[in-house]
């Protein structure tokens, strides 16, 4: 017989886990059901791994600017299989982070790919989709494939980015943002499209690493979505930034790679 919930959560991003986690509170028997990554994007593929990257190229920034400061910083440079290591260990950190809560919380973890196969059923099977790596481990206590009954349903499986056609993502030249997160070795040069908060996240790291970067917005505004004001001010920093080269090669080593 197939099992039996109050709830079933299906994705366990930010969206999916958090629900999970107020209905395991209000005394429902909940489980969840994810078939890649643990806490989502946000903490995989996003906000976190981003802002771990972005953090690196800030202080890669400061050491640049070591002499204005009174400080020596000689022979530094960028180690990018470094920067990137350390921002996948931070997301896996994360990942292993929601994996707990899930078992605090009481809620079962069913790993799999989920179709709702007819009211108050879940059909969970095997991942079809190809699995972004490095990818965290499924939770060892995880339950499998199956057919799950449940009350209740909420889908939370988030976001894909979005294909324009005649520049297909190949994972070499043309990126989305998973190849972006975790680059072999620096570009010198790239181009962005689209100059939302994710767009300008990784122009803004890539340029502090010293490659070339150019935006292209369709808007008369970079970060369209963003009040006037800090949009310009973000513009006026960015144009700076591509004036800084020739300061930065008389500090660091420059890249590796
Ligand atoms: C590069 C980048 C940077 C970002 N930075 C920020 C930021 O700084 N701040 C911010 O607020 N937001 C940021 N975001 C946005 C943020 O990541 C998303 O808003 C958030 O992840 C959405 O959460 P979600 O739970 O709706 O979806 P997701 O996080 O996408 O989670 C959905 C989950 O569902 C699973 N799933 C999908 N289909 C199925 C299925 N059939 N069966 C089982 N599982 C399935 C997926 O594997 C996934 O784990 C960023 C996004 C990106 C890409």
């Amino acid at each position: 017989m197939a099992d039996q919930y109050d709830l079933l959560v299906i994705g366990a991003g930010p969206g999916g886990y958090v629900a999970a986690i107020r209905g395991a509170q209000l005394g429902m028997k909940v489980g969840i059901i994810e078939r890649e990554h643990m806490a989502g994007i946000c903490s995989n593929w996003g906000c976190i791994p981003t802002k771990a990257l972005l953090r690196s190229a800030e202080i890669y920034g400061h050491m640049t600017h070591a002499k204005d400061y009174g400080l020596t910083a000689e022979k530094f440079g960028v180690d990018i299989d470094g920067v990137v290591k350390r921002s996948r260990a931070i997301a896996a950190q994360m990942n292993n982070g929601v994996q707990f809560l899930m078992k605090k919380n009481k809620v079962d973890t069913i790993w799999g790919e989920a179709v709702i196969s007819k009211p108050g059923e879940v059909k969970v099977a095997p991942t079809k989709k190809a699995i972004q790596q490095p990818q965290v481990p499924p939770p060892k206590n995880a339950l499998g494939e199956g057919t799950y009954k449940a009350k209740h349903i909420i889908i939370a499986t988030g976001a894909r980015p979005r294909v324009l056609p005649g520049i297909e993502p190949d994972g070499d030249k043309i990126w989305t943002y998973f190849e972006a997160m975790k680059p072999t070795a620096m570009p010198k040069s790239l181009v962005v499209m689209g100059s939302g908060a994710i767009g300008v996240e990784f122009a803004s790291f890539y340029r502090s690493m010293g490659a070339e970067v150019t935006i292209i917005e369709l808007l008369p505004q970079i970060m369209p979505v963003e009040d006037a004001e800090i949009a310009a001010l973000a513009r006026k920093r960015l144009e700076k930034a591509r004036h800084q080269d020739s300061d930065r090669c008389q500090g660091g080593q420059g890249r590796k790679g």
